[in-house]
Order: C-alpha cells, then structure tokens, then sequence
C-alpha cells in the first residue's frame, strides 16, 4: 500500500473550522498617504521645537490626577483617528517626560539624547531592519560603530562586540563570555552544578548593581560576587583583592573573574585598571570592565590617562545612551576574544543556519554573541552622530562636562554651609546641605531628601541622591551637552535657599 491511498480518506474526516477571514481586506497602511505626511511633519516639528526650546520648560512636572486617570482606561476594541491618538499624546504624554531633555537635569546617570540621534531613531524605525542577523546594511553599520569605540578605547584589532540595549545587558554579556572561558568546563552544557566549586567574581563594593543581577542570572548567585572594600577614594584596595582572591581559592571558590569600575555610578571613581590587568593576568582570570558612562572618557586626550588599562580588559560595557548623548536605548560590550563571545550564544536551530548567499548570508550574526534573536537597529543613532560630529568634539564635550563638574565642586567647597563628601575625579559630584552651626543632632539626611525633592517637585533641578558613609547626599552626574557652567551657580543658590528654608 502506497503513501497516497491510504492517507486521503483521513484528511478527508477532518472537518475544516467555519473561518472566512474579515469581509473586507485589512492593512495598517494609512488610506491617506498624504493627510499622513502632513500628520507626521507636524509631529516632527513638535518634537523639534521640544529640544530647542527645552530650556525654557520645568525639569519636571508630576502627572496630575485627571491626567492618571486616563491611563486607567481599558483598551478600546474599536479605533479613532490618528488625529485623537495625537492629541492624546500631546495631552497626555508629551508634557510629562522623565525630564532628562533638560539642561539641569543631572540625576542617576540620565542622557540628554541629541536631535540627530532623534532622526537615527526615525530612520531605524522606518526601515525597520533586524540588526545584526542579515545581509544588509545594519549589520555592516554595527560592525563599524563596534569596530569605532574598539579602536577609540585602544582595545585590539580583532576584538569583537554586540551593541546591547545598555551597560545592564552589556555586564551580562561580557560576564557571561568571561564565565564559560574561564571556568574551566563546558558551562554552556554541563550547566554551574558542574563546577568543581563556587564560581567567584571580584568586584568593589561600588559596583553597579547590574553586575549583582548578572552574577545572579549567570549562576555565579551573590554569594559568588566578593565584593572587596574600597580605598577613600572609593577604589577597590588591590592588595585585599589579591589576597581574598588566594584566600577564596585555598577555601574551594573557582575565581574567573575580576570586575573593575571606569567610573562608578556613586562618585564616579576609577579602580587601578592597570593594577586589575596585572592581576586578572597573574590569577589566569578574566578582566571585565564596566565603563557605563566612564569609558568614553577616553574619547579625551585629557581624560585617558584616568582610565589606564582600561585598553588591557577582556571585556568592556560602555553606554552611548549616557555620556555620548544617544537617544535610549543603546550600549555595547566590547570583548578581546571573539570565539569566547559566541561560547554562551551558541545555538544549532536549523532555520537560522546562514545560507552562502541571499538575505540570510551573515557569516557572524549578532544572535551568536547575546541573548537577543531580534533587534532593533540601534547602532545607526550612534553611527549619524559619531559621523556628524566627529571623536574629537566627543572628546571636547566630555571635558565640557568635568569642567563644569570641577566648577560645581569649587562652588561647594567654598560655600561653609555645603559639605562635598567625596573626591568628584570624574563628572560626578556627591554633597549635602550641611548649615555651620547646626545642631550636633540636626536631620541632615531628612533636609537633604526633603531639598531633592522640592528641587524636582518646582522644577528647577533634577539631581538624584545616594548613600554615602552612611549619609544621605545629593548626587549630581553631568552626561549632559545642554548644561552650562551658570545652571550649576543656580543649583547652588536654589540648594541654599531651600536648605535655609528648613533649617530656618
Ligand atoms: C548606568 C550604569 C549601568 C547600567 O547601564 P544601563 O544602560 O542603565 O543598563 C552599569 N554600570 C554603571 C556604572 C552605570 O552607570
């Protein structure tokens, strides 16, 4: 009995379900193109007079009740005119960014974006490619972008990357890579339960809490993230890393590897990267560097020799979207050893295996080196400006930034009723409302909270704040190309004013 004869009598016994598809044939094209063009050059130019004009708006704004209250809304079965979902934008969205547009807004380490960045956002939009996985231009351009930074931070040729949704992702990435090259087993199959003993990763007690959410996810848990104290410049004590590390092995951890800080997100201090390289070296363990925003330091000529082994790291997360002023999101890790990156990503599925030729000819697609299959083409933004503006004004704009940092911090230091509580080395700059005369039991933490958030709640200023030593201080972080040096003498007085306005 053939294949055929037997088989048509069943396929025959299964009843189709009763589906005839909508009566009319749909699409999300607009019906007008050209009442859509008007449409959308308006909106266009609403967001380009948002940036120009950004200056003259409050940092922030609350979200009034009856606007909360709209968000409550279940989602509607039947469509309105893109003109009413508009209006609902401009009503309801518009007016209540997060307020990092703005010239004084040096919050958590919050990125202006830039105008062209906008338009990279735009065109990747609307061409809407898949980045990395093809034969098309975006992969090309996010080779070139990670090819760009590899070079701008003095790393190798042949080192490889991914451009990552942010430093977060880009921790992840380079840890990962870092734990299957050096524990010593076939981590991506055996699994960590395989591992001969704890894996153990080195960091200073400042490192970002990214990093612990990696440790977590990678395996390594927090109990194999030893964080090691910090000097008084908030610098991991290199002497006590090396000998936790000899310490850890004797008592059965397997270390891979060693985390240092190029700017951390409390002060923006810088660990002895050079000092970690020779370690990492000494240890056979991996270098990861997480440069988030303090990597690109060393687009300066200025600021590079801060960073000073930086180009010796394993790996290194670094972030357009702070401080090279990329619209969100966009980040990169940048790794030396490009089959080390592939080990954790690694994957057979048969319907993505790169055929020579055609649309799906990419001999190194970027879902071989993260976790992401589809994604969007971030890289063009930091292409376009990178382009128009060229590294060496990058390079010129981050020493804008400690400038008027060092400014600040000269402002602080002269005034007798403001306490800088930590060496600024970098664009960060930590400090309280500390009035001469106060009261030995003074709140100082309470009228240092209550001074942040009047600062945001009138929309003067956005710093954000953290704990330092057990004080609770203001916190400063300038990523920002609209700041001028005078936003910073308004802080100052508007600080003070508020201080005096509760320590009477
Ligand atoms: C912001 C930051 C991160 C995390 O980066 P995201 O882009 O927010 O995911 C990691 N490390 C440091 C030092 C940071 O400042």
């Amino acid at each position: 009995m053939g294949p055929t004869e037997a088989a048509a009598p069943e396929l025959a016994a299964v009843s189709e379900p009763e589906f005839a598809g909508p009566a009319q044939r749909e699409t999300l094209d607009p019906q007008d193109w050209e009442g859509f063009r008007t449409l959308a050059h308006r909106t266009l130019d609403r967001m380009i007079d948002l940036q120009r004009d950004i200056r003259d708006e409050p940092v922030w704004r609350q979200v009034p009740d009856d606007v909360e209250r709209r968000f409550q809304e279940a989602a509607p079965v039947d469509g309105a005119p893109i003109e009413e979902v508009l209006r609902d934008v401009a009503q309801l969205v518009v007016p209540y960014p997060t307020g990092n547009l703005h010239p004084r807004f040096w919050g958590w380490v919050g990125g202006t974006g830039s105008p062209t960045g906008m338009l990279g956002d735009l065109i990747a939009a609307g061409t809407n490619s898949v980045a990395g996985n093809f034969n098309d231009a975006a992969a090309r351009v996010e080779e070139q972008v990670t090819r760009w930074m590899a070079d701008a931070i003095g790393m190798p040729t042949g080192t490889t990357g991914l451009i990552t949704s942010g430093g977060s992702v880009a921790n992840l990435v380079g840890l990962a890579a870092a734990r299957d090259a050096v524990a010593g087993f076939d981590v991506p199959g055996r699994g960590v339960r395989a591992a001969p003993g704890q894996l153990a990763l080195y960091a200073s007690t400042e490192v970002h809490s990214s990093v612990t959410k990696a440790a977590q996810l990678l395996g390594i848990g927090r109990d194999g993230l030893r964080l090691i104290p910090t000097d008084a410049q908030y610098r991991i004590d290199t002497n006590l890393l090396s000998r936790t590390m000899r310490e850890d092995r004797a008592d059965g951890f397997v270390p891979i590897g060693i985390v240092g800080n190029a700017g951390t997100v409390n002060t923006g201090a810088i660990d002895d990267l050079d000092r970690l390289a020779d370690i990492a070296r000494d240890e056979s363990v991996w270098l990861h560097v997480d440069g988030a925003f303090g990597a690109v330091a060393a687009l300066s000529d200025n600021l590079r020799p801060l960073l000073r082994g930086l180009e010796r790291a394993d790996s290194v997360a670094l972030d357009f979207h702070k401080w090279m002023y990329v619209p969100y999101e966009a980040g990169a890790v940048l790794v030396r050893d490009a089959d080390a990156l592939k080990r954790p990503f690694a994957s057979d599925a048969a319907y993505l295996a790169p055929p020579p030729r055609g649309v799906g000819a990419q001999p190194d697609p970027a879902n071989g080196r993260g976790p992401q299959l589809s994604r969007g083409f971030k890289a063009l933004k930091v292409w376009m400006l990178i382009k128009e503006q060229g590294l060496a004004k990058y390079g010129r704009l981050v020493e804008q930034n400690v400038r008027d940092v060092r400014h600040l911090a000269a402002l602080i230091d002269s005034h007798p009723d403001l306490d800088r509580v930590a060496p600024a080395p970098l664009n960060v700059v930590c400090f309280r409302y500390a009035p001469r005369g106060a009261a030995p039991d003074a709140p100082l933490d309470e009228w240092n909270q209550e001074i942040l958030m009047r600062l945001q709640e009138r929309g003067i200023a956005v710093p954000s704040s953290t704990v330092l030593r057990g004080h609770f201080v203001l916190r400063v972080a300038n990523v920002n190309h609209r700041t001028r040096a005078e936003d910073f003498d308004l802080l100052v007085r508007e600080t003070l004013r508020i201080g005096r306005e509760l320590s009477g």
